[in-house]
C-alpha cells in the first residue's frame, strides 16, 4: 500500500481536484490518501479563531459566511450529481454555520481557562480538513477517516509533540488490512491522548500525518503531491536556471528543510527515514514529470547530473535557501 498527501493547492481549484481524482483512479493498489484544508482555508479558519477570541463578532460572520461560500462553490463544481452535492453542502453548512459558529460563541462569551479556549481555537483551525476530507470523499466514492482516532500528542513545554509509539499502535489498529482500496483522512489535526482535546501538527503539518502513517503501516512509499515539480536547486520565481533535483538523501532533504525549503514540513522526515520508505515529491498540475526522489542511498540511475548535491547548489548563483 501506499500513502498519497495532496496539499491546500491540489485541492483549491477545480483543474487540482480533477487531477486528484484522475491520479487516484490510476492507483493500482491501496492508498491511505491525506488531505490537508482548501488552499487559504486554514489561514481564515485563523483569522476566524483570532476574532472570535476578540469578541469581534462582525468580523466571525463575514469570515463564517466565506469559508462556506468557496466550499459551497467547489462542491458544486466537482459533484455532477446535483442530489449528492446537496447533501454535501448540507454537511459543510452544519460544520461552517453550526458547530463552528458555536466555538466562535464560546470564544466570544468568554469564561474559558487558557487551556479550554486553547482547544476551542484549535476545533476551528483544524476544521478545514475535515470539510476538505468529506468533499475529496464523496468525490472519489472513498471510504472517510477520522484522524483523531490515531493521531494523538501529549504536552510539553515546547508544545504538543506527537506520541509516537501510541500513534503507531493506533494507526496499525485503525487503518491495516481494510479491504477498501482508498481510504481518506484529515492531515494536520490530533488529539491529546489523555484529555482528548483538540491539538495540530503545527502549520503544514498535513506532511506529517502522512509520513506516520506511512511509516506505521509500512508504506511502499509516501507521495506528497504539491504544486511543484519537486525540491528545486532555486526558487523557480526568483532563477530562471531552477532546476527539480532528482535524488536526495533523508539527510540531504532535512538539511533543506530545516534550512526553510517549503516543499516538505520538517518533522515528516524523520519517521519515513527510519523505516527507509522512499518519499516522492510529485506536481498534482504535471503528474507527468517525475519528481524528487527522497530516499537512504541517492539511486545514481536516477540522477541526470552527476554533481552532488552541495555543487548542484552552489552552482546555482541565485541559490537562496530561504524562498517560500
Ligand atoms: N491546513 C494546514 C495549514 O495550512 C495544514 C497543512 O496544510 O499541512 O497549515
Ligand atoms: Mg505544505
Amino acid at each position: 500500500m501506499k500513502v498519497l498527501k495532496f496539499g491546500g493547492t491540489s485541492l483549491g481549484s477545480v483543474e487540482g481536484l480533477s487531477n486528484v481524482k484522475t491520479i487516484v483512479e490510476q492507483q493500482r493498489e491501496p492508498v491511505v490518501i491525506v488531505v490537508s484544508a482548501m488552499s487559504k482555508i486554514t489561514n481564515k479558519l485563523v483569522e476566524l479563531a483570532q476574532a472570535a477570541t476578540e469578541g469581534d463578532e462582525a468580523c466571525c460572520d463575514k469570515l463564517l459566511e466565506s469559508v462556506y461560500q468557496r466550499h459551497y462553490k467547489m462542491i458544486g463544481c466537482v459533484l455532477d450529481d446535483k442530489r449528492t452535492a446537496r447533501a454535501v453542502r448540507r454537511e459543510i453548512r452544519h460544520i461552517v454555520h453550526d458547530k463552528l459558529r458555536a466555538a466562535c460563541r464560546r470564544l466570544i462569551d468568554g469564561g474559558l481557562d487558557a487551556k479550554e479556549a486553547e482547544n476551542v481555537r484549535n476545533l476551528i483551525i483544524t476544521s478545514g480538513e475535515m470539510m476538505s476530507s468529506i468533499m475529496v470523499s464523496v468525490m472519489l466514492h472513498a471510504r472517510l477517516e477520522v484522524s483523531t482516532f490515531f493521531i494523538k500528542t501529549h504536552p510539553t513545554p515546547e508544545g504538543d509533540r506527537v506520541s509516537e509509539e501510541l500513534t503507531a499502535a493506533l494507526i496499525v489498529q485503525r487503518l491495516r488490512n481494510r479491504q477498501e482500496p482508498v481510504i481518506i483522512v484529515q492531515g494536520f489535526v490530533a488529539q491529546d491522548a489523555d484529555t482528548l482535546a483538540t491539538t495540530t501538527l503545527g502549520r503544514g503539518g498535513s506532511d506529517y500525518t502522512a509520513a506516520l502513517i506511512a511509516a506505521a503501516l509500512d508504506a511502499k512509499s509516501l507521495e506528497i503531491w504539491t504544486d511543484v515539480d519537486g525540491f528545486m536547486t532555486a526558487d523557480p520565481r526568483k532563477s530562471r536556471h531552477a532546476k527539480v533535483i532528482p535524488n536526495m538523501t533523508y539527510g540531504e532533504a532535512q538539511e533543506m528543510c530545516d534550512a526553510g525549503a517549503k516543499v516538505i514540513y520538517p518533522p515528516t522526515i524523520r519517521p519515513v527515514a527510519l523505516k527507509n520508505i522512499p518519499v516522492w515529491v510529485k506536481n498534482t498540475f504535471n503528474p507527468m514529470a517525475r519528481g524528487t526522489r527522497i530516499a537512504d542511498k541517492r539511486d545514481s540511475k536516477l540522477d541526470d547530473v552527476s554533481l552532488t548535491l552541495d555543487e548542484q547548489i552552489k552552482n546555482e548563483k541565485q541559490y537562496k535557501i530561504q524562498w517560500d
